[in-house]
């Protein structure tokens, strides 16, 4: 075999962003994909023995982290016919009695449907929104270095100071000082607790001001077509510029790979360490080994005749909701599933794509897809758990369910192995693991095994779909392997100049 310049494991997000990077650069680079179709955590396919003919998204559906990220947006989806389509709300927080939190892309609008903590949630989230590049430096950074947006500038020292005093204000027990409501600390936790932590804690809140904030810059879209759409721009520009993927070739140990000059793994740090056996030297084995999983998502896809009877009318019109009540209760709900048990009301997520995408809808039917936050490894079935809190936020949402679908926890990892025991964020989202992920090497992106590469989401900046883990890691090849520092045009036209190409 003549031997590849670069061999990427695994095709999510990152590692397409990574042999996409590299291909750019001129390498000859295959990719070797486990399951039937790349993408990973992207992929929209029809559900299993369904004939409805609706396609689902397998795992992500949402998409702040792909319309704000630096690769995104040099990659610029939109002139590849990706459309990233924003709801009316991006996310909205259903409460008892017909209550609801709604956030619009107009941080005022959002404040004004807020009442007496409209101001609160203006000074806290809104402000973090009027300079969103030095909000992204720090949460899509490569957690190694200080970026420029953050003290190159007065507003970026001041966005980023606000958002460290956010970060301990609402990762503490503080974070209820500033409100006297119930509905914006509501709407806030709901984002927190995308991190599937006990709450409060401080990664949880960067999580939550992160994500918030850029609800009022960039928008919470939804891919038209479903998140597939994204997997779909990255592999035809890797073949156009001559990569390679090869789907169903599941790689167990260094026996599976074929001879290359660098190797990066869009794998979990675990699978890196098993693949690679007695080539990785024993301390960074174990670095490998300890990086600890968090808890997990348990996947319900439904099939309805209608849309969901909100009890909010507004409700309806987000692409997001959250589900779980006041803060008081997604506290409960989080600590159980820390605890390892599952809660009586567990914190569900919502996406209804047909609010933007009304091609979704066929022959009178639309998917909708849930997840429920469980114990790491549940083997339950949650579809009664995510039936009996849609039911209480959207009374006669039983009356509008075709058919549904359950992946348990335990499941998750047969069509994403990366996702260890349902833990859909590939380690816990932990302030120390946001840092240390998976070690605390001074380039979190090499095995330590001679020219082996991670470029997973179990690394910084971590999960989500922003593709910045897997540029990283294609920089740190460029740099290691090749001896480049210049990065390479990841822009539709060629001589486009990226804007992540500082070197
Ligand atoms: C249910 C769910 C909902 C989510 N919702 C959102 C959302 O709405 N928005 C968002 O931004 N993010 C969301 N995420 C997270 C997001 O999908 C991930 O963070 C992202 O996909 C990570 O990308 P990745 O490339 O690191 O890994 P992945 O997307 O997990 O891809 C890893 C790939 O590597 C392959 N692989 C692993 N091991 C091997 C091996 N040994 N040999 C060959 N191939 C291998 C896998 O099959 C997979 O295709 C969600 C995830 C899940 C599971």
């Amino acid at each position: 075999m003549s031997g590849h310049d670069v061999v990427v494991v695994g095709s999510g997000p990152n590692g397409l962003a990574a042999a996409v990077t590299l291909a750019r650069a001129g390498l000859g680079v295959l990719v070797l994909e486990a399951q039937p179709e790349a993408g990973g955590g992207a992929r929209t396919l029809p559900l299993p023995g369904s004939e409805t003919g609706l396609v689902h998204d397998v795992c992500s559906a949402v998409h702040p982290m792909a319309a704000a990220s630096p690769f995104f947006r040099s990659f610029d989806l939109a002139a590849r016919g990706v459309e990233l389509v924003e709801p009316p709300v991006q996310f909205a927080h259903p409460l008892d009695g017909g209550r609801a939190g709604l956030a619009y892309r107009d941080a005022a609008r959002t404040a004004a449907g807020l009442g007496v903590d409209g101001q609160a949630w203006l000074d806290l989230v809104g402000r973090l929104a009027a300079d969103p590049d030095a909000l992204l430096g720090a949460g899509l950074g490569d957690r190694r270095s200080i970026p420029p947006e953050a003290w190159k500038s007065v507003s970026g020292l001041l966005t980023t100071a606000r958002f460290g005093l956010g970060v301990i204000e609402q990762g503490t027990r503080l974070w209820d000082r500033r409100f006297e409501g119930d509905v914006a600390p509501a709407l806030l936790t709901g984002v927190a607790a995308h991190s599937i932590t006990p709450l409060p804690t401080l990664a949880a809140a960067g999580t939550a001001l992160m994500l918030a904030s850029l609800a009022h810059s960039h928008g919470w879209p939804l891919p038209r077509g479903g998140s597939g759409a994204i997997t779909r721009a990255l592999l035809d520009d890797l073949e156009a510029h001559g990569g390679q993927v090869r789907t169903g070739v599941r790689v167990g140990s260094t026996a599976d790979l074929p001879p290359a000059r660098a190797y990066v793994f869009d794998t979990s740090p675990l699978a890196a360490a098993e693949i690679l056996g007695s080539h990785l030297p024993q301390r960074a084995d174990r670095a490998l080994r300890r990086f600890r999983y968090g808890d997990a998502a348990a996947k319900v896809d439904f099939v309805l005749d209608g849309p969901v009877p909100w009890a909010n009318a507004e409700v309806g019109q987000a692409g997001t909701v959250h589900l779980g009540g006041s803060r008081a209760q997604l506290v409960e709900a989080e600590k159980a599933v820390a605890a390892g048990r599952h809660a009586e009301h567990p914190l569900v997520l919502v996406s209804d794509p047909v609010v933007v995408d009304p091609d979704r809808e066929v022959g009178g039917l639309r998917p909708l897809w849930t997840y429920a936050h469980v114990p790491a490894g549940s083997t339950v079935d949650p579809t009664e758990a995510v039936t009996a809190q849609l039911e209480r936020f959207a009374p006669g949402f039983r009356d509008v369910v075709v058919s549904s679908r359950s992946t348990p926890a335990s499941q998750m990892s047969e069509h994403d192995e990366n996702y260890v025991g349902g833990d859909i964020a590939a380690g816990a989202v932990t302030m120390w693991q946001m840092v240390a992920r998976p070690s605390l090497r001074p380039s979190p992106w090499s095995t330590g095994a001679d020219g082996v590469y991670l470029c997973s989401s179990s690394t910084p900046p971590g999960p989500g779909v922003h593709g910045m883990a897997g540029w990283f890691a294609a920089r740190q090849v460029l740099r290691d392997r090749f001896g480049r520092r210049e990065m390479p045009d990841l822009g539709p036209t060629a001589g486009q100049r990226t804007g992540i190409g500082r070197g």
